[in-house]
């Protein structure tokens, strides 16, 4: 068992508004024994009152990371998890708050978990859900399900460590014993720009609307969770495509010069 689980366990807060809640989140953190926090180009920090809001929990924030994407954030995990209040057009794999806890957990003793909370006015959006291996949805009242965003960052670190708990009970939570580490976000995002790329020479991407075709590739690879061996191998396909493309432009070229 990784004894630093807990420092694999990452909240991401994308452009939050009020640095108040960005306080009480951190207080949420540290209430269920985790401390690693990253802020995503928020609109007022640091500032006093979220040093008020934290309370005792001024160390979650001194020590918290403030980076300008979202890609940077979650650029070296594993596995990423996006909150979301509302369903979305293309669903996602979805996983219940008790689920998000035990699968991070579970995880975390591998590589590094990123949840990912969105802005106070309209959450995540697409394109960023989209960088997630799966959503987590907490079941609210449907007449009303937008929590606070530090009260859902709550539940989220409650879950976690109920499932903490549990492991430490006896409680088996494994991530499958694979024999290859799963890619980085950060190399998933290449392999997409590289698709989109090759799809795009081929002409095989629907003009009209390539965002969609993109869209249920990165939902597919999501689900598939590859491998760093795999995305290798998806990468050098499309090298060697993309060099049969240039290869057979060039002998159309030299065709046609010559048949002027
Ligand atoms: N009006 C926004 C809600 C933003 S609430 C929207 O429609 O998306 C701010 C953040 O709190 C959300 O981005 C999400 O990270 C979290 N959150 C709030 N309610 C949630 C719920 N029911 N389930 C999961 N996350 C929630």
């Amino acid at each position: 068992m990784n004894e630093n689980r807990p420092l694999n366990i990452r909240m991401v807060m994308v452009n939050t508004t009020h640095p108040g809640n960005i306080g009480a989140a951190a207080r949420a953190m540290k209430n269920m024994g985790l401390s690693e926090l990253y802020l995503v180009e928020p609109k007022d920090y640091p500032a006093d009152k979220a040093m008020w809001r934290a309370a005792s929990a001024v160390d979650v924030l001194e020590n918290a990371k403030v980076v300008s994407t979202l890609d940077e954030a979650i650029a070296d995990c594993g596995l990423v998890i996006g909150t979301s209040a509302r369903e979305r057009r293309i669903p996602w794999p979805l996983l219940t708050p008790r689920e998000c806890g035990e699968r991070t957990w579970a995880e975390a003793g591998k590589h590094p978990v990123a949840i990912v909370f969105g802005r106070e006015d309209r959450g995540l959006t697409n394109e960023e859900l989209h960088k997630c291996n799966y959503h987590v949805h907490i079941p609210a009242n449907p007449e009303y399900s937008s929590l606070n965003i530090s009260a859902a960052l709550q539940v989220i670190c409650y879950e976690v460590r109920i499932a903490w708990l549990e492991a430490e009970q006896g409680k088996e939570l494994h991530f499958d014993d694979w024999d290859q580490p799963p890619a980085g976000q950060a190399a998933l995002e290449h392999f997409y720009a590289h698709l989109q790329e090759t799809l795009e020479k081929l002409k095989f991407l629907d003009a009209e609307n390539p965002r969609q075709t993109i869209t249920r590739m990165r939902r597919l690879f999501n689900r598939v969770r590859l491998d760093k061996m795999e995305l290798s191998i998806l990468r050098g396909m499309l090298t060697s495509i993309q060099n049969f493309i240039y290869h057979s432009e060039g002998k159309q070229k030299e065709f046609e010069s010559k048949h002027k």
